[in-house]
């Protein structure tokens, strides 16, 4: 048994992470400032299992031994990250980064960073790789995470070259499933969400842009797996699922499964928004033995009667 600490814990990610982790028999502590997360997701403290409502840009203590570190807090939707929250997304990035380096060294624990595809920018060539440099734009609306999430890997490599601290890093590609809130704003939620009310679905551009989606259960083993890996394994790595689909294609694909009357509206699309996402997993099959085993078609079976049941105030 080992202790965990999930910063982020309450997100959508974080909470699946702690339930994997508690029903893999370890000892979880998690931290979250519920700017995005939701306590709703986490289950009742006790002996297994304890939430501490603290803002990772400021130092966080605790006594008693912790073996790992999953970095996940930020909020990781364009619309949370966007706009009046902007400034917060790079302080959590960067100084929440360095804070629990600082921990991570002060505990002699390992820490795994959840970076993003969104380190790749408007990708120059697909599907994206490790070694690719990434072009982002610094000073775009996106910047806040793109550039925050940057930075934080180089604060994990300077820690692991300055101070010999034990880190890893895995760049997680778009990611759904249930327990991602009704309100999160990202492509999946809402389309189901549209689909479900008979809204308008509303494709961003011409809807010719493409994701790769993993659903949750696959991102979250290839999390774990990265963590248990050798130490030499330090990453970057991409975890995601390589089945690449337009966003008009995964419209009609929600309309179609939900048996929804919905139309698709064509909406302006946000600055910056990048038109391929797609990884390649080479490196996470070698090291980790990562391969996402639900397809999408699955995936969305899994994922819409959650929506169901919020609407009917089950869940
Ligand atoms: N998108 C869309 N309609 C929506 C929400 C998102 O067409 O209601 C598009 C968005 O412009 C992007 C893709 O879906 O091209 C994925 O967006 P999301 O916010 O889920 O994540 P991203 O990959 O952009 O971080």
């Amino acid at each position: 048994m080992k202790t965990c600490l999930v910063t982020g814990g309450a997100g959508f990610l974080g909470a699946h992470l702690c339930r994997e982790l508690l029903e893999r028999g370890h000892k979880v502590i998690c931290i979250d400032d519920l700017s995005t997360g939701n306590i709703r997701n986490l289950p009742e403290s006790d002996g297994f299992f304890q939430f501490f409502r603290h803002d990772i840009c400021f130092p966080f203590e605790t006594s008693g031994h912790i073996d790992e570190i999953y970095n996940l807090a930020c909020p990781a939707s364009p619309l949370n990250y966007q706009g009046k929250n902007a400034i917060q997304t790079t302080r959590t990035c960067v100084l929440g980064a360095l804070n629990m380096l600082e921990f991570a060294q002060r505990h002699g624990s390992t820490i795994l960073q959840a970076s993003t595809s969104e380190v790749y920018g408007e990708p120059l060539t697909s599907p994206q790789r490790e070694a690719d440099r990434g072009n982002v734009n610094p000073i775009g609306i996106r910047a806040c995470y793109d550039e925050g999430k940057r930075c934080a890997e180089s604060l994990f490599f300077d820690f692991y070259r300055e101070k010999g601290t034990k880190v890893k890093v895995v760049r997680l590609f778009n990611t759904y499933g249930p327990m991602m809130s009704i309100n999160d704003g990202r492509v999946v939620p809402n389309f189901i969400c549209q689909a479900l009310r008979g809204e308008d679905i509303t494709v961003y551009g011409d809807g010719s842009q493409t994701r790769s989606f993993c659903f949750v259960r696959d991102t979250i083993s290839g999390i774990i797996s990265m963590m248990e890996s050798d130490s030499y394994v330090t990453g970057p790595v991409n975890i995601g699922n390589p089945e690449e689909i337009t966003i008009l294609e995964l419209a009609k694909t929600i309309i179609e499964k939900v048996r929804s009357s919905s139309k698709i509206v064509f909406r302006p699309i946000p600055d910056d928004d990048p038109t391929r996402r797609v990884p390649d997993i080479g490196k996470a099959s070698a090291f980790l033995g990562f391969k996402p085993t639900t397809s999408l078609d699955e995936g969305l079976e899994l994922t819409i009667p959650y929506y169901i049941n919020l609407r009917r105030g089950v869940q």
